[in-house]
């Protein structure tokens, strides 16, 4: 067993003095070491993307847009092996393992419109003889830190846009799970990314800081909790460097009465336990509007969490896989342990089912009755846990909703659109779903939530990922006969 090294500039590189385990949660089994970098590494990664900007900036984009149409096939052909590495590291089942890479390969799509993408705008004659058009250049080398909850799809978020922008880039992708970005960039050099355009920082916050305090990094995207992602915006922009830091979440699912309380139930169950809960669009949150709905909604969703299958995410008939550390899913039972004596009511205790072998494995939790200003409401619990609000009117669902301090995603389960359209305009969260519980934008759209669960004001892949991967200019242009020639000394006027 190898320690995973970085990799720059087409090379494995750097010292293994400081070293990580990898484990694999299904089995609790070690499955590798990954490399730590020191600031000395981190200073020779981003020296390595600074060497390769020019060439790559002066790529054509005919020739930088061949490079994710064959990144998009291998992708295709090679997702088995790249979703066996997710599910060994991170433990989630294969199948949602392959979900989170097609949604990736969105941001490949996306990205290998390029052409079109950096299109400027022109305007012929804005004053006689005088013409306007904008470009858009790279912004240079962009750091990119990622989660391990999505070890491919957040990647590909920041990378796909990054490179095709013209920048070149260093990833510094979770500790917890890093053989999927040692995969991926592998795949992005066969499918023909010159060397050193995307190069793979391995470690934790030293590495981290390096970049923040490099001037050769221009810009960070990046994706994690809260309390890092705030820290990571003020820091960066501080030191003069374009920042989007994509925080944690507590998604709330509203059901009105008049919703199809067998469909609510089901997209609950999917949305709360669907991997394990470690999702930044989970809905951790399910407010029922009027004690009738609540009751009827509870008996649904326990129903069906009675038959959810949990095991080793490489069984087919595994639903749900383990939690990504042993420590963190001691840390998700004590909100269920300590809820009732915050006056909530379990219905469900996923702490009590048990399971064989060393896994970190936890079982589906319900928690209804629960208030804001109980730990279980207020805190991104990022496990199987699906808490009960019950209110009693529309108004008041919204006023919880736009209260949280989290605002990534929301949903609302209704069959009157009248309602839906009020809510699309009264809930003030990034990313709305009606009747759709995980309302992840496709890859032609930015994703993004708003208060502490993003810091910055560019979402992140689709269009706003243009902006932010790029600096705007604009130029004028006259071509007048030297004969027109003269000194004017006044403020330029087009009127
Ligand atoms: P995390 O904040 O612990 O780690 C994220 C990244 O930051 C990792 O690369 C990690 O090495 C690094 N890091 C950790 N602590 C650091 C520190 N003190 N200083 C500098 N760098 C540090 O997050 P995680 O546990 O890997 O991921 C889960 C979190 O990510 C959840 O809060 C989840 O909601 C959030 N998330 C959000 C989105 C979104 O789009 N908003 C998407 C996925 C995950």
């Amino acid at each position: 067993m190898g320690v995973l090294r970085h990799h720059v500039a087409g090379q494995e590189f750097g010292s293994t003095e400081r070293t990580g385990t990898i484990f694999n949660p299904a089995t609790g089994a070690v499955v590798g070491e990954v490399a730590y970098a020191s600031a000395a590494d981190a200073n020779a990664v981003i020296a390595a993307a600074k060497a390769a900007l020019p060439a790559w900036a002066e790529t054509g984009l005919i020739k930088r847009a061949d490079v994710f149409f064959r990144m998009r096939q291998l992708l295709v052909e090679r997702q088995d092996e790249l979703a066996a590495i997710v599910t060994r590291e991170h433990g989630k089942v294969l199948a949602d393992a392959k979900g989170e890479i097609s949604r990736g390969i969105e941001n490949i799509e996306f990205a290998a419109g390029l052409v079109h993408l950096l299109k400027g705008e022109f305007s012929q004659q804005v004053s006689r003889g005088v013409d306007v058009h904008s470009v858009k250049q790279p912004v240079g080398v962009v750091a990119c830190i990622t989660p391990f909850n999505f070890p491919v799809m957040v990647p590909l978020w920041m990378t796909a846009s990054a490179i095709a922008c013209g920048n070149t880039v260093v990833l510094k992708p979770s500790e917890k799970d890093p053989g999927a970005a040692d995969f991926l960039v592998r795949l992005f050099e066969d499918a023909g990314l010159p060397a050193g355009v995307l190069n793979v920082l391995h470690g934790d916050k030293v590495a981290v800081d390096a970049l923040l305090e490099s001037p050769d990094v221009a810009a960070i995207s990046f994706v994690g909790s809260t309390p890092v992602a705030r820290s990571i915006y003020q820091r960066g922009t501080a030191a003069g460097k374009r920042v989007q830091a994509l925080g944690g979440a507590k998604n709330h699912m509203v059901v009105m009465p008049d919703a199809d309380l067998d469909g609510a139930a089901d997209a609950a169950v999917s949305a709360a336990y669907g991997a394990a809960g470690e999702r930044c669009m989970a809905i951790s949150v399910l407010v029922a509007v009027g004690d009738t709905t609540a009751d009827a909604l509870v008996a649904k969703v326990a129903e069906r969490m009675a038959k959810l299958v949990i095991g080793d995410g490489t069984d087919p008939a595994s639903e749900m896989g383990p939690l990504i550390t042993r420590e963190h899913r001691d840390r998700v039972a004590s909100y269920v342990t300590g809820a009732a004596a915050e006056g909530a009511t379990v219905v469900v205790d996923g702490t009590a089912q048990e399971f064989e072998g060393d896994g970190f494995f936890i079982g589906v939790s319900l928690v209804d009755n629960v208030k804001p200003g109980m730990r279980v409401y207020e805190d991104e619990i990022f496990g199987p846990v699906l808490s009960v609000v019950r209110v009693g009117t529309y108004d008041e669902a919204v006023a919880l909703i736009n209260a949280n301090s989290f605002a990534n995603g929301t949903a609302i389960f209704t069959r009157d659109g009248g309602t839906a359209r009020r809510f699309e305009v009264d809930a003030e969260v990034g990313m709305v779903g009606v009747n759709v519980p995980l309302p992840v934008p496709v890859g032609a759209y930015s994703f993004g939530g708003w208060r502490n669960s993003l810091f910055g004001d560019s979402h992140i892949y689709g269009p706003e990922s243009v902006h932010f991967y790029t600096r705007s200019k604009v130029v004028t242009t006259r071509w007048p006969h030297p004969s027109e020639s003269q000194i004017d000394l006044g403020f330029p006027s087009n009127h």
